[in-house]
């Protein structure tokens, strides 16, 4: 589903990523750790088209998409903030994108009521952001992506504003999300137990470079050093 070939980024003089190599398969649920500022969400945006790669290739279902627009990548984007638009009805911020692409009514109206019913947001279409609590907006949030059908899926950080027990069933709700749509997915999280439930594959990040990649229970049992064993909890 996508696949990264020596993705470098640089802001100004000082470069954020480094010979990023990495393939995502169809259907593969891959999760990016690391510490703050190891480029995690840079890494992210370059591959929504958000930020252009300074330099290496970026592919998406098989076509170069390198210095595509993002509308254009078959990805949609989650973010810790929600990014919803205050004056739009939680029906006006899901068809907005299906909207710009030159969705035609009836499509929209179908693939709302699809979201719609798959994250319960049915009793809040009519309502404003502002009118909902921060767990319902960000269900919000993943149904407009979820309205846009695409291949890859890619959550930065979306629950870390949400307190634990909605952390909980919201994580719960975006892995169910994930067997029933079979699409790929790319998800940053600080939260240990997040990367361990919902990964198929673990990317360690460490400025701006992959530290380590593998399955979780692979990295448990064989971080390859201190610092990975350090973000997954093995014993040491
Ligand atoms: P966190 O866990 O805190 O979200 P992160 O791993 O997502 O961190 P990034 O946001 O990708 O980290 O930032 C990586 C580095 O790139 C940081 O040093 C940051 O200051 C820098 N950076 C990010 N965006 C820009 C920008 N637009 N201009 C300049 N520097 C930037
Ligand atoms: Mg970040």
């Amino acid at each position: 589903a996508l696949k990264l070939d020596r993705v470098n980024k640089s802001f100004g003089k000082v470069q954020v990523l480094h010979d990023i190599d990495l393939t995502v398969d169809e259907g593969e649920f891959v999760v990016f750790v690391g510490p703050s500022g190891c480029g995690k969400s840079t890494l992210l945006r370059v591959i929504a088209g958000l930020e252009d790669a300074t330099s290496g290739r970026v592919e998406i279902g098989g076509a170069e998409v390198t210095r595509t627009p993002p509308a254009k990548r078959g990805i949609a984007m989650v973010f810790q903030s929600y990014a919803l638009y205050p004056h739009l009805d939680v029906r006006g911020n899901m068809a907005l994108g299906l909207k710009q692409e030159g969705q035609p009514r009836d499509v929209i109206d179908a693939r709302i009521a699809e979201a719609a019913r798959m994250l319960e947001l049915q009793p809040y279409l009519d309502r404003r952001p502002s009118d909902l609590s921060g767990g319902q907006r960000q269900r919000v949030a993943i149904g407009r992506a979820v309205t846009r059908q695409p291949q890859l899926f890619l959550f930065d950080e979306p629950l870390s504003n949400l307190d634990a027990a909605l952390r909980m069933n919201t994580r719960i709700e975006i892995a169910q999300l994930h067997r029933t749509l079979g699409a790929s997915m790319i998800y940053v999280t600080h939260d240990q137990t997040e990367a361990m439930t919902l990964a198929d594959r673990i990317v360690v990040l460490r400025a701006g470079r992959i530290e380590q990649i593998g399955a979780p229970m692979e990295l448990y049992n064989n971080p390859a050093n201190r610092f990975v064993a350090g973000f997954l909890g093995a014993p040491s």
